[in-house]
């Protein structure tokens, strides 16, 4: 854990360690759509689609706390349709998690499967078993959403590379400070930065990061060709977002393992998921692949009913989808047509003190029929 210290500390100073006395310390927004570019074209800067200084400082900065290059998109499903666009085609194969993000199915079923791509599915919890034969792309997320189960990132990195399967990693509810697929065989990461990396709530952003230099080519040509690229300001807002993700992650994790052990000790609450718990049925593997256990709860009332009074009655955590910001949200997911109990409550933990958030959790679900 101490390199990776070093790395966020790194991250930290990385535009401050190449400042020259008299720059600013802080990265410019560069709102142009041309530069200045006379005779035979050359250098990176040369149009605006292709790249921009604002990109280039959160990119570096992103690629070194990922270990790994990385290419910035105005939001995770632009991240995660450049993957799946470029490197899928005609007569190819790819699995997808059954529950996990929703739209990366809709996507596949809407654009890919009329194209000739053969797309299947399987639960998170059971990939590691999944037969991979002709398999070109494996999709994971793990801890799978909303319901929290987990997938064995090095055993499935393995199998897809005796097949010859690519694996892609929806990093999205761990952040590379919480969790690290590159580290564990996965060959490319995919994260909606709109969630916990920027953690305000006020810009939908995404990036992909990969060690393999092919993939990456492909991914970088469709943004470049066709378009899904970030703005400057928004660019600058996640780049200020990422200077305290990792002290951000820390707080709300533990607020999470926190709240996790009183909720399951709380007579109003069927059911708690979270990887933290022992009572986790994969929580000796997340103890082995995570390096903290995220800042989602899944947790179980008796009803709909039940789960929409705790909401409305906690003062602190907010009716709202979308999870990893600094303020604390929760929704009944049943509430999108998602195979979950009716009672079941997806509860984003946020930076609140610890103690505060769990008076106000606990008044709630006193008025709430047990
Ligand atoms: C939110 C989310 C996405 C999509 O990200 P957007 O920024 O909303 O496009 C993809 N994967 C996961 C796991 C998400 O939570």
């Amino acid at each position: 854990m101490d390199d990776l210290d070093t790395r966020f500390a790194d991250c930290l100073h990385f535009a401050t360690h190449r400042r020259r006395p008299g720059e600013p310390f802080e990265p410019a927004i560069v709102n142009t759509t041309i530069y200045a570019l006379p005779g035979e074209p050359q250098g990176q800067y040369q149009y605006a689609r292709w790249a921009n200084p604002t990109w280039t400082a959160l990119e570096d900065v992103l690629g070194l706390l990922e270990d790994a290059e990385t290419l910035i998109f105005p939001s995770g499903m632009a991240a995660a349709a450049a993957v799946l666009y470029s490197q899928l085609g005609p007569g190819d194969q790819v699995l997808l998690p059954s529950d996990g993000y929703y739209t990366v199915r809709t996507a596949a079923d809407k654009f890919l499967a009329p194209i000739g791509v053969r797309v299947r599915t399987c639960p998170t919890a059971a990939v590691e078993r999944e037969a991979l034969d002709g398999v070109k792309l494996v999709w994971v997320e793990t801890p799978s959403n909303p319901g929290l189960d987990l997938a064995d990132l090095r055993a499935v990195a393995q199998r897809a590379r005796a097949a010859g399967a690519l694996l892609v990693v929806d990093n999205t509810t761990m952040t590379p400070i919480g969790q690290r697929p590159l580290d564990l065989g996965a060959d490319a990461v995919v994260s909606s930065d709109t969630k916990a990396v920027n953690g305000h709530s006020d810009a939908l952003f995404g990036h992909v990061a990969s060690r393999n230099a092919a993939l990456m080519a492909g991914v970088r040509d469709w943004r470049r060709i066709c378009g899904a690229i970030p703005g400057a300001f928004e660019t600058w807002l996640v780049q200020r977002g990422l200077d305290t993700l990792e002290v951000r992650f820390a707080r709300m994790c533990d607020n999470a393992q926190h709240l996790a052990e009183r909720l399951a000790q709380h007579p109003k609450v069927r059911a708690v998921r979270y990887p933290g718990l022992a009572s986790h049925p994969a929580h000796a593997l997340a103890r082995s692949q995570m390096r903290r256990f995220g800042a989602l709860i899944g947790l179980t009332l008796a009803s709909a009913d039940a789960a929409e009074r705790f909401i409305d009655g906690c003062q602190y955590v907010r009716p709202a989808t979308s999870f990893g910001g600094v303020h604390s949200s929760a929704e009944r997911r049943a509430r999108w047509g998602e195979a979950v109990d009716p009672g079941y409550v997806r509860f984003s933990v946020g930076c609140e003190p610890a103690g505060t958030l769990w008076r106000d959790v606990e008044r709630a679900l006193a008025a709430v029929p047990g």
